[in-house]
């Protein structure tokens, strides 16, 4: 009997799961094994809102293997090197596998920079226990205001303003009165504040989208500090050069890196993002292909990278099932080539920006609604219709 060709999918995020259904669907002569630390499948786009507690996690997540083509083997397991000398991936309970294949897509993880106590005191949103732990943080302040009259139970500070700050901040601002009233603490004594170390901010936006949000944040009394380098994070308190900012709700959002799995095996990388060819796989090893936040893509005519986002994940995933399976058909690869569709960026569930098709920008309501129609159009292609039908119907 011949021996079939073994394809292993690391991490079931945006790039792997799609990677693993369309090399399912081209009905090759392999076996494909997708292995994820979770037994579900979630949409990290909507982390911030299940951090503001604006939506519930269960919505945000789909179960697997049930959710996965009959040809995809799923195993559930946490990846804790690659050992491409030898084409084997070391799992955490001591199996190891084998590949003619590997993807890697083991996606993000939360970036401090090194910042003295950002890993310890502040709380990231990277995946979905981080998110329900900011949640339940946040609450629990909340909650022990009316015993303690500490205002520092109704301060938030979000550090870093990147995107997913603001999408944060925006689910919160939606939800504060209502949890204002639930916790019967007073509306106007809650304080969000931002500060982030650049001047610029959201540079995938033009100054009149960006402003459109800026005037939204201190319409909704959420401050912004621009320009003040955080130097250190204490228990309940943010450091920077001129001042001490204090509040018992620290939120970390300055951006992410790739898995720490890349740096622990021997990949040449920045952050954790390995620099891949145009086919999407290592110049000198073609067998094995990096996908999403931790790849890296030359931008043609930049001198920088694509920026990891959702969306590219996505792409990339289809170019590279696309390339193994041109491989072991005989034909020819194709170089990936993006197609930006946009960007969107949701302040909570009824305003935002968006630039959309080139040039074309939403603001209000309309990029609110393209950010829930993008994120069901993604998983609908992931799973298809009746997935997204039971899609927030499982616990937990
Ligand atoms: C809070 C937040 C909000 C964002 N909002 C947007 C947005 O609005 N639009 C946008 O385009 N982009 C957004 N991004 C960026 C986007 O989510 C990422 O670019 C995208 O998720 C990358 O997809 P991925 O498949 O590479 O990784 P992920 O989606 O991170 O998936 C990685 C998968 O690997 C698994 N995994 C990780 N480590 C291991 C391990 N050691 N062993 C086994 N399994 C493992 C994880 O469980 C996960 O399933 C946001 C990111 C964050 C953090």
């Amino acid at each position: 009997m011949a021996i079939l060709t073994n394809i292993l999918i690391l991490g079931a995020g945006y790039a792997g799961l799609r990677a693993a259904k369309v090399l399912a669907q081209q009905k090759l002569d392999a076996a494909i094994t997708l292995i994820d630390r979770n037994r579900y499948h979630y949409e990290t786009t909507s982390l911030p809102e299940v951090a503001a507690g604006t939506r519930r996690a269960q919505s945000v997540i789909l179960p697997l293997p049930e959710n996965l083509p009959a040809q995809v083997n799923f195993i559930q397991a946490t990846v804790t090197k690659i050992d491409r000398a030898s084409k084997q991936v070391d799992l955490a309970d001591g199996q190891q596998l084998t590949y003619n294949y590997l993807v890697v897509a083991l996606g993000l993880e939360s970036e401090t920079y090194g910042i003295p106590g950002a890993d310890e005191f502040a709380l990231p949103i990277v995946d979905v226990k981080s998110a329900l732990a900011v949640k339940k943080h946040l609450e629990g302040r909340f909650q022990n205001y009316q015993a303690s009259q500490d205002p520092d139970d109704l301060r938030v500070i979000v550090c870093g303003a990147w995107f997913s700050s603001f999408e944060f901040m925006g689910a919160l601002v939606n939800r504060l009165p209502k949890l204002a009233e639930h916790y019967h603490v007073p509306l106007d004594k809650i304080e969000i504040q931002c500060i982030e170390a650049k001047d610029m901010i959201l540079p995938m936006f033009d100054d009149e989208l960006t402003d459109y949000v800026k005037h939204w944040l201190s319409d909704h009394n959420v401050t912004l500090r621009t320009g003040t380098p955080i130097k250190e994070v204490q228990a309940n308190k943010v450091i920077t050069e001129e001042q001490t900012y204090t509040a018992n709700t620290l939120i970390w959002t300055t951006g992410v890196s790739g898995s720490h799995v890349i740096g622990d095996s021997d990949f040449e990388s920045r952050r954790n993002r390995v620099m891949v060819s145009d086919e999407l796989s290592l110049e000198d090893d073609p067998q094995v292909f990096l996908l999403g936040d931790v790849a890296a893509v030359r931008q043609p005519g930049k001198p920088y990278p694509f920026p990891a986002t959702g969306q590219i994940a996505f792409q990339m995933a289809d170019a590279a099932a696309a390339n193994i399976a041109a491989d072991l058909k005989g034909a020819p690869r194709q170089d990936f080539v993006f197609n930006d569709l946009g960007t969107v960026l949701a302040l909570g569930s009824k305003d935002g920006v968006a630039k959309i098709f080139g040039d074309h920008k939403l603001r209000g309501y309309k990029a609110a609604f393209m950010k829930r129609v993008i994120d069901d159009r993604s998983l609908l292609k992931q799973v298809g219709v009746k997935a997204l039908v039971k899609y927030g119907r499982i616990p937990l």
